[in-house]
Order: C-alpha cells, then sequence, then structure tokens
C-alpha cells in the first residue's frame, strides 16, 4: 500500500457526446483526443491523468476513475471523487447514472455494488458496518438530503479552529444488501444546479478473532455547476472538504513519524485519496466554459 507522501490528485476529464439539442443547432464538435490524456481545444493541449472521449462507457469510467478508490477504502483508507463542470456537462450522469440500467448506472451504484460483492466475497470472521448519509450544501447551508427537515445543520470548529460537519446528526442508514441500497437511493431527493451533493459512505470492519479493526469513508461529491459558482468558492469547498478529512484523521497526524503509527496506519485510516472529474461539452457553444473547466482542471494537480 501507498503511504501519505503518495497521496495526491488525480485529475480525470470525461467528454460527453453532443445531445439532441445541440445537434440540432448544427452546433461543431470541437474536441481533439490524443493519446490517452490529452484534449485539444482550438489549437490548445490540455493533458490530464486520462481524458475519456465521448464513446467511453460508464463501466469503462467505474474503472478508471473509482475502482481503485473503492479498494482503498476497503482497505482502510479515505477517499474522495468530485464531479466539476458546467451544467449539463455529465456530472449526475457520471456519478449516478440511471440507476437501474446495468449499462448506464453511474459511479455511485456500481461502488454500492462493488462493495456489496467485497463484502459477500469476505470470510465470515469479518463484520462490516455501512452507513451512508447525503447532503447538499448551498448557499452556504447543509441540508440533510435524507431527512429534509434538517435544512441548515451547522458547521464546527475544533480546537484548532478546522471546520467540520457533525456528520453524526444527519440522518444514516443501515442497509444490508445491494437492492436496499438502491430503494433508498431512489428515494433521495433531487438537488439543485446550484448546490454541491455530498453522498458519503463510512465503511467499518472488524475481524470478530481478531478484533482487528478497519474504518475508511468515501466522499462522493456532485459539485454545482461551475458556471453558477466562481472557481474560487469551488476552492473553498474542496480546502473544506480537506479540512473535514484531516480532522477525521488527526488522531495519528501527530505520530506521522513514528514506527507505531507507520504499522498502525492501516487501522487509523490512514491518508486519502482523491480523484476529480473534470466533466465537458463538445459543443462549440460552450467552448468559453469548457476551456474554463479544463483550466480548472490543470490547477488542482
Ligand atoms: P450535470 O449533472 O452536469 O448538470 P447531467 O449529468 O444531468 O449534467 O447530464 C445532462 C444530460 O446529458 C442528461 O440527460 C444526461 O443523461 C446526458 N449525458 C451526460 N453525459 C452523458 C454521456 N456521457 N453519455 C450520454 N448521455 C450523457
Ligand atoms: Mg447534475
Amino acid at each position: 500500500m501507498a503511504d501519505a507522501a503518495e497521496c495526491g490528485v488525480r485529475v480525470m476529464c470525461r467528454f460527453r457526446p453532443l445531445n439532441e439539442a445541440e445537434i440540432i443547432r448544427g452546433d461543431k464538435y470541437i474536441p481533439k483526443f490524443k493519446e490517452d490524456d490529452t484534449v485539444v481545444i482550438t489549437g490548445k493541449p490540455y493533458m490530464f491523468d486520462r481524458v475519456l472521449p465521448p464513446n467511453t462507457t460508464q463501466e469503462q469510467v467505474y474503472d478508471q476513475c473509482a475502482k481503485q478508490i473503492v479498494k482503498d477504502v476497503l482497505g482502510g483508507y479515505n477517499g474522495t471523487i468530485f464531479a466539476y463542470g458546467q451544467t449539463s456537462s455529465g456530472k449526475t450522469h457520471t456519478m449516478e447514472g440511471k440507476l437501474h440500467d446495468p449499462q448506464l448506472m453511474g459511479i455511485i451504484p456500481r461502488i454500492a455494488r462493488d462493495i456489496f460483492d467485497h463484502i459477500y466475497s469476505m470470510d465470515e470472521n469479518l463484520e462490516f458496518h455501512i452507513k451512508v448519509s447525503y447532503f447538499e450544501i448551498y448557499l452556504d447551508k447543509i441540508r440533510d438530503l435524507l431527512d429534509v427537515s434538517k435544512t441548515n445543520l451547522a458547521v464546527h470548529e475544533d480546537k484548532n479552529r478546522v471546520p467540520y460537519v457533525k456528520i453524526k446528526s444527519l440522518f444514516w442508514f443501515l442497509f444490508c444488501s445491494y437492492n436496499d441500497f438502491l430503494v433508498n437511493f431512489v428515494d433521495m431527493n433531487e438537488h439543485s444546479s446550484r448546490s454541491h451533493s455530498i453522498f458519503l459512505i463510512n465503511i467499518k470492519q472488524e475481524n470478530i478473532e481478531t478484533e482487528k479493526k478497519l474504518s475508511g469513508k468515501l466522499y462522493l461529491v456532485d459539485l454545482a455547476g461551475s458556471e453558477k459558482v466562481g472557481p474560487s468558492e469551488i476552492r473553498n469547498l474542496m480546502d473544506n472538504l480537506t479540512a473535514v478529512f484531516s480532522f477525521l484523521q488527526k488522531t495519528h497526524v501527530p505520530y506521522r513519524d513514528s514506527k507505531m503509527t507507520r504499522i498502525l496506519q492501516d487501522s487509523l485510516g490512514g491518508n486519502c485519496r482523491t480523484t476529480i472529474i473534470i466533466c465537458c461539452s463538445p459543443s462549440i457553444y460552450n467552448e468559453a466554459e469548457t476551456k474554463s473547466t479544463l483550466m480548472f482542471g490543470q490547477r488542482a494537480k
């Protein structure tokens, strides 16, 4: 397993196909794809860890963007996957997709399926506790999407002035199969394109024989349309989430250099894995917004 020094941000870039309105309007298709990591827009190349052209399937997106993070989270790390891009660039398609369509389902239902497959493939001494929560941040207000009576959850600060959300005050539910998961997920509210929606999966494992414990958290974030909120606001949100992570993990931070911590790193949660998926329209109509989205992605590296 990688150690904290290797904790980096992976930036992926996905282009959706031209949509019906764009085709009817006769919009020009502008991206040119080079190798598997470069997209060229009107002569200017943009490089990412990987560029996913419009014919990339949901399964391929999952394999490239999420599969490894899920493995890491099951191994006791924390991870985050962000989708960033203008409204209708394919963020929700990428994160959620069509939940009941095996081809078109997105990252979140595939993650749930992989986690359940993993659980059922493990030996019986392992006990899993999985909780999910789903909330959105809109104009700095946090709304619980699983309990809509909670519309303005507080952000607290720890004694080091690091902000955090009291996640336990969100409504948690425990689900016991993939189908339970889907049913609950379908019941969740549609979120506005002005809000950031955050789906959090919290996995705790215990080996009943050895009492060894592992826990990992995975944040799946469908950011507000990038044209609706300025890049600086997005950056603040990212900083906040990073701060939430460091708060959750801080038990081991002071001991980073001790051998004990190195040995315990797995069971203490370890470092985080972050992937940003930059979502883009291929139409000339959105060229300016696409370029600014691509620039944001390059700066995130
Ligand atoms: P966003 O969440 O960024 O506002 P959506 O994910 O809702 O955008 O996508 C807008 C529309 O385009 C939806 O109808 C969605 O199904 C479709 N779409 C997005 N990405 C793709 C894709 N890669 N392939 C096919 N259709 C897509
Ligand atoms: Mg959306």
